[in-house]
């Protein structure tokens, strides 16, 4: 970590010339149950994770903003007046994206100066870890800072947002954003989509010695895209055929009568929504009254949810789950949109080596490219660095 921060400020200064005048992150994360709630207006409950995106910042009197990173040749310059959502486009729409959020947010209300910013990070771009929301959330903290405009935390999550909206162009939620600038060490932040209230809640993985493993397939099915629209639609018909303004507002109680109004499709739609909701508020209150130890049995059933209802599961999640499940992890499930992506595995400290050679055999068995597997711990969120 400590070289991130040495190799981004030295970085900075090969750029730009001069020093940085400061030093922020934020990091990834990745979520711990709750999937496909977020448009359904339901739970989900996240957490920053030990990888983060730094952010070295230096004001600019010439209205200039510039911004480079490791992970890019170039460098790119715009001057502050200029920036608008259609003017921007690659990596630098996520940090000039979040330039122009916060401008229009505050409404003249900052004090905008020029800038010139370099990013540089260790969380894994594209393995569904939320690179976009560190690097949105380190670029928020860093101008909130340079440009003295005192937004909370909650408040920077939507600039984070609409920049990714608006900027970059992805219809994402709040909920990555809000990980990364509300999470706290060894906690997970429980956030209701539909009134963004956003709860920190420990998690006790370090005391109990537990730790996340993200077993990435790289698997991505072209049919994602269109598979997920399809998975909103059948939420949205459902809704409307239950007479609600979304799926947030059935509970289990309610299931019986949505069999009998829905085709069988739809109702099993309608079931992971409703079931992995109530998986999310089970979880919070398991953690309160029984410890991390006895979470592992609602991951494995919002897998099973994720597989047999909302069937965006593909072999190679399964074979992940299954494997990590027999080599002694105490709950794993597949995580983020589906139809490929990553798989998580809450694995005891020392079982952690065991789960990934398991894992890697059993996939090189069945003739499957070999995971990408690390592990993750819940870790503080964005912060001044220097
Ligand atoms: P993820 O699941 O990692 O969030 P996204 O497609 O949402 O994947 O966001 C990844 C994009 O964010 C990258 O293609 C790049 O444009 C931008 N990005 C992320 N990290 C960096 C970085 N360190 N430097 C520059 N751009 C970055
Ligand atoms: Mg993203």
């Amino acid at each position: 970590m400590t070289d991130l921060r040495t190799e981004t400020l030295q970085a900075f200064s090969a750029v730009y010339g001069g020093a940085a005048a400061s030093l922020w992150s934020a990091p990834g994360r990745v979520n711990l149950i709750g999937e496909h709630t977020d448009y359904n207006e339901g739970f989900v409950f996240p957490f920053a994770i030990d990888r983060r995106t730094f952010a070295a910042i230096a004001p600019r009197t010439d209205g200039m903003a510039r911004v480079a990173s490791s992970f890019a040749d170039e460098a790119l310059e715009i001057p502050l007046a200029d920036l608008a959502p259609e003017r921007l486009s690659g990596w630098s729409a996520y940090p000039l994206g979040v330039a122009w959020a916060l401008r229009e947010t505050t409404r003249g209300r900052a004090a905008e100066t020029g800038f010139d910013l370099f990013i540089h990070s260790d969380v894994p771009v594209g393995a569904g870890l939320s690179s976009s929301a560190a690097i949105e959330s380190a670029v928020a903290v860093a101008l909130d800072d340079l440009w003295d405009a005192g937004l909370d935390r909650r408040t920077l999550a939507r600039v984070g947002q609409l920049a990714e909206n608006k900027a970059v162009g992805a219809p994402t939620g709040i909920m990555d954003q809000s990980a990364s600038l509300l999470g706290e060490a060894d906690a997970g932040v429980f956030l209701d989509c539909r009134t963004l209230d956003a709860e920190v809640i420990p998690l006790g993985f370090d005391a109990a010695d537990l730790v996340l493993l993200v077993m990435d397939t790289g698997v991505s099915h072209s049919h994602a895209t269109g598979g997920y629209s399809a998975r909103r639609a059948s939420c949205e018909a459902g809704a409307k055929a239950l007479g609600v303004e979304a799926l947030r507002d059935l509970g289990v109680e309610d299931l019986a009568r949505a069999r009998e109004a829905l085709d069988d499709e739809t109702f099993r739609r309608v079931r992971h929504v409703v079931t992995e909701d109530q998986r999310v508020l089970d979880t919070v209150r398991t953690l309160r009254e029984s410890g991390p130890l006895a979470i592992g049995d609602l991951l494995d059933a919002s897998h099973r949810s994720m597989r047999d209802d909302f069937e965006i599961s593909v072999p190679e999640l399964d074979l992940a789950v299954e494997t990590a499940l027999s080599a002694g992890a105490l709950g794993a499930r597949m995580t983020g949109g589906g139809f490929g992506g990553a798989a998580i595995a809450l694995t005891p400290r020392d079982l952690v080596s065991r789960v990934e050679f398991a894992v890697d055999g059993a996939f090189l068995e069945h003739g499957y490219t070999a995971p990408t597997t690390f592990p993750v711990r819940a870790s503080e969120g964005a912060r001044r660095e220097q």
